[in-house]
């Protein structure tokens, strides 16, 4: 039922010490369904010691570059970001579900926005790609970026940033703000914080007078970010976010033991045309798409951790809960989309649908 297609790499650039680019070519076949907006997100599947492994990376490329890469930092310990920076060559494949994901606004040519990006560490991707296109293709947009990184030399894209502050001068500027480097300029040395947030919407950027501000990073971060751009007059609602799994892996993640026997709730999942019934109890904390996969039906998925959107689904009858969301915004929740990796039943019958979603902003 899900969608996955071999993708050929094609290129592997060491940006950093810790992080590569990848440049991912479909087959021939495949092209139409890669094609991508700036800002979505590639979910790769890789068997490791027997497990079905799936990770999503941000596209780093702008519209106008039309290829698909993704930037990679190995997490200590991590298993599919050590294979993809330690195990990777040109010339292998990798699977790959079609790009998803919300995280962008749609471009309009002669509007005139002022956009306010917050990357930190690898949230740079998605934001690079947001960038790149937003000053292409919006001729009269501002931007201004604050990008947070240990030291220099952890900072990613140093080089496509500095040549798009050269080719976008007067329309875009980056404020790097380092944690142990010290520069000149206290403001933009140590951590970031509601008070050093404070100091930039005051001398530096006016979420007043901002239209979106798009962030990406650990939870912690962005929500104190979001909460200081509220402070200072910026409407929730133009305010978006990727985030970036933070919650244990699924593989740290002990198994539940199901009594099946006391299963109270008819679940009917519509994916591709095709209608599949599961039975699952309501009160055994199990979410839809763990009942799903226990039954092997192959449904859309990759961080279970309520943060991608991979697995969002539409409720067409019953009613469910979920237990966290950090990806969907509030109005596509009110009209009824769920993500199925959070979803417990609270009704005796439910049936959700995979095959009505369209993404909040379609370019
Ligand atoms: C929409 C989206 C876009 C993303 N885009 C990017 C991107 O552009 N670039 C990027 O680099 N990342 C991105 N990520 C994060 C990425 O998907 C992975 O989460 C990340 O690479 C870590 O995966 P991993 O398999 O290497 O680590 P995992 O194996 O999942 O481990 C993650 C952490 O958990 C710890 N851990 C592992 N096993 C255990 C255990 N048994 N007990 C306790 N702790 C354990 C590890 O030590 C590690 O610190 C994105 C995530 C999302 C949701």
């Amino acid at each position: 039922m899900s969608d996955f297609y071999p993708l050929e790499i094609t290129d592997i650039k060491q940006e950093t010490r810790d992080a590569v680019v990848l440049t991912l070519k479909p087959q021939a076949s495949d092209a139409a369904r890669f094609k991508y907006k700036q800002g979505q997100y590639l979910t790769f599947k890789k068997m490791f010691k027997g497990e079905s492994l799936r990770r999503s990376y941000s596209i780093c490329s702008s519209l106008s570059d039309n290829q698909l890469k993704v930037a990679i930092k190995k997490v200590d310990g991590g298993w599919f970001s050590s294979w993809a920076n330690e195990e990777l060559y040109i010339g292998d494949k990798i699977d790959s579900m079609p790009p998803m994901g919300n995280f962008n606004t749609p471009l309009v040519r002669d509007t005139h926005k002022n956009y306010l990006l917050f990357a930190i560490g690898s949230g740079i991707t998605p934001i690079l790609s947001l960038a790149k296109t937003i000053l292409e293709e919006e001729p009269l947009s501002q931007i201004i970026l604050t990008y947070v990184n240990r030291s220099y030399n952890s900072i990613m894209f140093r080089e496509d940033l500095s040549d798009l502050k050269d080719r976008f001068m007067s329309r875009f500027s980056v404020l790097h703000i380092l944690k142990h480097d010290s520069g000149d300029i206290d403001l933009l040395t140590g951590r970031i914080d509601a008070d050093k947030c404070d100091q930039l919407f005051t001398r530096w950027m006016s979420p007043k007078h901002a239209d979106t501000a798009f962030i990406c990073g650990p939870k912690e971060v962005m929500l104190m970010i979001s909460e200081r751009l509220q402070a200072h007059g910026m409407e929730k609602s133009n305010i978006k976010f990727e985030l970036f799994a933070s919650t244990p892996p699924k593989k740290a993640k002990a198994k539940a033991v199901i009594d099946k026997s006391k299963n109270d709730v008819v679940v009917t999942l519509i994916k591709d045309g095709q209608t599949r019934r599961l039975e699952m109890s309501r009160h055994s904390g199990e979410t839809v798409l763990e009942a799903a996969l226990a039954e092997n039906i192959d449904l859309p998925y990759s961080c279970q951790a309520g943060v991608c959107s991979t697995c969002m689904c539409k409720v067409k009858s019953g009613e469910v809960e979920m237990q966290s969301n950090y990806a969907l915004e509030d109005y596509e929740v009110e009209r009824g989309t769920v993500l199925s990796c959070q979803s417990i039943p609270l009704t005796d019958e439910l049936t959700l649908s995979f095959d009505e979603m369209t993404h909040a902003a379609e370019n």
